[in-house]
């Protein structure tokens, strides 16, 4: 069993463009169509039993569409999360509409959303995320397709975690896209979750094994971030690490199930 804590997709009807906008602010290729059928396909060829589909609200109007998507695409094997935008008046309201509506959590990005992680104006959406007992999985760390300006780095991260204790957040990219020192610094051992993605192409071997071996093995979460990187791939990656494979069964599994309430 393994469960993918980071995918993207997007409905049939604007799955293209999506990928071509993401692609050409990045420079990557997708590595499926970024549909739900592609997302299935990939998860099929790398063994991976279910995935958590993350959306993110770029402008504030698109609350409603994206929250009715998630629900439509819920099944056994997919876990959507919807997005709040942090400048919604109606944002703390929104958390709860998420909450009630039976999703386990959403996911925001600093870059598309124009937001610096530890800013006053983030402290209400956190306090209520915390309060709804959601999951928020937070980009961490610089993002490939923007400029290298610290919004969402380690040391902004431990911050938002100290002030928030009782808040169930996952920092991506194994705590902060190219920003792992500080990661090493700040965040290991800390009460937070870390995810795997976007990690194994960009870091050695050696490293990653090293933060994950000094983070608490019950807080690490296995995710691809695909279209942007290859789920078949990622598995094998964090396969051929040398962590015990008691902790690499927490990583790709156990520790996904507890989070998610499975
Ligand atoms: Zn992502």
């Amino acid at each position: 069993m393994i469960i993918d804590f980071h995918t993207h997709a997007f409905p049939d009807k604007i799955a293209e463009k999506a990928l071509k906008k993401i692609e050409a602010m990045g420079g990557i290729k997708p590595k499926f169509d970024g549909t739900i059928k592609g997302l299935l396909e990939s998860m099929d060829s790398a063994g991976i039993t279910t995935s958590v589909v993350l959306s993110i609200a770029t402008k504030v109007s698109q609350f409603e569409s994206i929250l009715q998507w998630a629900g439509s695409i819920n099944s056994e094997r997919i876990i959507a999360f919807p997005s709040v935008h942090p400048d919604d008046e109606k944002v703390v309201e929104r958390i709860f509409e998420i909450k009630n509506a039976g999703f386990k959590g959403l996911k925001m990005h600093p870059y598309f959303q124009d937001f610096i992680i530890d800013e006053e104006k983030m402290f209400p959406i956190y306090e209520a995320i915390e309060k709804a007992q959601l999951i928020l999985v937070m980009h961490s760390g610089y993002d490939f397709a923007y400029e290298r300006i610290d919004k969402a780095g380690p040391k902004r991260i431990l911050k938002v975690i100290e002030k928030f204790p009782g808040l169930k957040f996952v920092a991506t990219h194994l705590g902060g896209w190219e920003q792992w020192k500080d990661v090493e610094q700040f965040l290991v051992g800390k009460n937070l979750l870390i995810e795997t993605s976007f990690s194994y192409d960009y870091l050695e071997k050696r490293k990653i094994e090293d933060i994950i071996l000094t983070h608490n093995p019950d807080q690490i979460l296995f995710g691809s971030d695909t279209p942007w990187a290859d789920q078949k791939a990622a598995v094998e990656v964090l396969k051929k690490t040398e962590i015990p494979i008691e902790i690499k069964n927490k990583i790709f599994y156990q520790n996904a199930i507890r989070i998610l309430g499975l």
